[in-house]
């Protein structure tokens, strides 16, 4: 059995049976001998299906949103908008299976047209930010398209996951089609990505874990999309609404703890404003309510586990470094204040490394050039923001910052209907919005003979053109 504990106390709150290989195995063997009745349903019917799985879990809004509140240690308003999202998800994806659409070709003696074909057994690898959200990113497209799926949760965050496993049979998906197996990602999560029978991993986690990923799929050709890890710059300039940047900044690198890949964690300001947005800035981070998850008033609550939390501090050596911090509980649970270096230069270790908790780094630029060169000098190129009055401006920013998902005078970087992943080292491949799709099917071409007859070289062709097949 596997312990699971609760981020807030440090207290256990649930015992799960721990999975291994062999439990991995049987999963894939269930959604293999599923996957041929699941791709025969008819598109409508499975749209149906996940209409009801969206319906069933919207019947337990509440129940996971605790759960995963409990769980992750996240703000329980929170945990409600990231269960909201999960429903959303479904319903965008069960309107897919009756649009998934191919093409009709023009090709000299017969019809050419396209098909997308499901790819089979998906092995889904998930984090533990924000669990059950990003399983439904990956589990409604791939089912949508007609695969079936094995769900690896992260080690910490097994318990929503584990639900989706029971409601899918409760909304009437057929047995097999989406199976849970929550055990050690070097165990099952490896298993998954060397099982001959998985034809693709579709993986959210760090950089690290996600090379290995691509190594290990290389040896059975396997599909992979890998969603990693960001250090993403909120860029303000001096011709922004400079309070509403600064009012949004703490929240947009300490939502969820800083445990977002999403998290705008180098906040890069133009030094002609940089002292009046440290001082709006400085009391919108002290105002940031920290504490019970289950507290509706809580805006952050604590990091997910003890390593986190020392892995955290590792990257604030000594109090000369911090130019503010907010507050947090003392006590048992994994606390960590909201943090904010400054001002720090974009080559400090604090500027490079995702850090993945409550610590922000304030880096000042002098214009436009400056700015472009400061948000792209990172191995990553994840997500980001830009603030200015000025739409020339934020239209050039938004083309020459290297990141797969900006916002402009906002700090949003997810929605169900738009696409998200990463430039760079943040990843490989597009979830969300149609794009995710693609990445569930292959396309087949086929070709249907008619009248042969009318492919070969005819009377029309002018003697004299040279002869392509020979150029070929
Ligand atoms: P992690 O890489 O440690 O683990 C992610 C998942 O991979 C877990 O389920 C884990 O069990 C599994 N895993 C670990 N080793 C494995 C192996 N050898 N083979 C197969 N699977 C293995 O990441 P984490 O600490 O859970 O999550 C934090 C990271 O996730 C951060 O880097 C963050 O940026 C990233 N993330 C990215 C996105 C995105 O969309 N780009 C979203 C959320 C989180």
């Amino acid at each position: 059995m596997t312990t699971v504990l609760e981020p807030a106390t440090a207290q256990a709150m649930a015992e799960i049976p721990a999975a291994g290989i062999e439990e991995t195995d049987a999963a894939v063997a269930r959604a293999k001998a599923a996957f041929p009745r699941w791709r025969a349903v008819a598109p409508g019917d499975r749209a149906r299906l996940l209409y009801a799985l969206a319906a069933t879990i919207e019947g337990r809004h509440e129940e996971l949103s605790v759960l995963e509140a409990r769980n992750a240690g996240k703000p329980i308003s929170d945990a409600r908008g990231e269960i909201g999202m999960t429903i959303e998800t479904f319903r965008y994806y069960a309107a897919a299976p009756e649009r998934l659409l191919g093409r009709t070709i023009p090709v000299g003696g017969g019809e050419a047209m396209t098909f997308r074909e499901p790819l089979g057994v998906v092995g889904l690898i998930v984090p533990w930010n924000f669990p059950l959200t990003i399983a439904a990113w990956k589990v409604a497209p791939a089912l949508a398209a007609g695969n079936t799926v094995v769900l690896k949760p992260a080690e910490l965050t097994p318990l929503t996951a584990l639900e989706l496993e029971r409601l899918a049979l409760e909304a009437g998906l057929p047995e097999g089609v989406v199976n849970v197996v929550a055990g050690p990602g070097s165990v099952c999560g490896r298993r998954l990505v060397e099982h001959p029978d998985v034809a693709k991993i579709a993986f959210t986690g760090s950089t690290e874990v996600g090379r290995g990923i691509a190594a290990g799929a290389a040896d059975t050709i396997k599909r992979v999309t890998l969603e990693l890890g960001g250090k993403s710059a909120n860029v303000i300039f001096g011709d922004a609404d400079l309070e509403a940047a600064a009012a949004a900044a703490p929240l947009a690198v300490f939502g969820n703890a800083g445990q977002d890949c999403c998290a705008r964690s180098r906040i890069l300001v133009q030094r002609s404003c940089l002292d009046r947005f440290m001082f709006v800035f400085e009391d919108a981070v002290r105002a940031i309510r920290v504490g019970d998850p289950l507290d509706e008033r809580t805006q952050m609550g604590p990091v997910i586990s003890e390593e986190q939390r020392e892995k955290v501090a590792s990257y604030v050596p000594g109090e000369a470094v911090v130019a503010f911090r907010g507050s947090a509980p003392e006590g048992p649970g994994f606390w960590f204040p909201p943090t904010v270096l400054a001002p720090c230069s974009n080559h400090d270790r604090s500027a490079q490394e995702e850090i993945f908790g409550p610590v922000a780094a304030v880096i000042p630029f002098e214009d436009e050039a400056d700015a472009v060169r400061i948000a792209n000098d990172t191995i990553y190129g994840l997500s980001g923001s830009i603030w200015t009055r000025d739409g020339a401006r934020a239209m050039r920013m938004a083309r020459a910052i290297d990141a797969g998902a900006l916002s402009v005078n906002s700090n949003t970087s997810v929605r169900v209907t738009t696409p998200f992943g990463g430039f760079k080292q943040s990843g490989i491949g597009r979830e969300l919005g149609p794009d995710a799709l693609e990445g569930y099917t292959e396309v087949k071409s086929v070709y249907f003979a008619v009248d042969p007859a009318a492919s070969a070289p005819g009377e029309l062709l002018d003697p004299a053109a040279p002869d392509t097949e020979s150029i070929s």
